[in-house]
């Protein structure tokens, strides 16, 4: 069904200062996003996932970075993007191949003591995908990671 994806972030966003009103979220939207053909459980789970990792493998006094935008990729295919971003430990390039099978979890991210079973990004990059889009992740040891969802619109 026609899914506002404004809302979608607005409610993951406002959920997420709910649980974690120590850390800064700063949210960017640019231009008014058009309405796609989502599940918006879904989606919002898939949000809540890299929010809680940004949250997790970062510092509360590291603001975390929301931006969502819609992007016309080179193939002209229109996209909602929606980018995560934290200044925290970031993923080691040997490990960035790995972050989304199953029940991976670096060496880093086991050294803190938020715990997790290696889930979060397996699952959102599935519901990600059956929306027909993908999630890209970016990272930097010490400078931090983006989490970039695309999806066409
Ligand atoms: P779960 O999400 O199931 O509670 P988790 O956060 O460990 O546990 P994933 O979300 O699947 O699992 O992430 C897999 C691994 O990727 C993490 O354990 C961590 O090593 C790395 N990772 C994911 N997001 C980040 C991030 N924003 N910064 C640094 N490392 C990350
Ligand atoms: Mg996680």
């Amino acid at each position: 069904s026609a899914t506002d994806p404004q809302r979608i972030v607005s409610r993951a966003v406002a959920r997420f200062s709910e649980h974690h009103p120590e850390h800064a979220l700063i949210v960017e939207t640019k231009d008014p996003l058009p309405m796609l053909k989502a599940d918006p459980a879904m989606l919002r789970r898939a949000l809540d996932n890299l929010l809680e990792n940004a949250h997790k493998y970062s510092n509360v006094d590291q603001p975390i970075r929301l931006r969502a935008q819609t992007v016309v990729l080179p193939g002209q295919t229109t996209v909602l993007e929606i980018d995560i971003a934290d200044a925290g430990i970031g993923i080691d390039s040997v490990d960035l191949p790995h972050v989304f099978t199953p029940f991976f979890r670096s060496d880093r991210s086991r050294a803190r003591k938020t715990g997790g079973v290696g889930l979060g990004l397996p699952l959102a990059r599935r519901i990600v995908r059956a929306h027909g889009g993908d999630i890209v992740i970016r990272s930097e040891v010490g400078i931090g990671t983006s989490a970039t969802v695309r999806i066409p619109i």
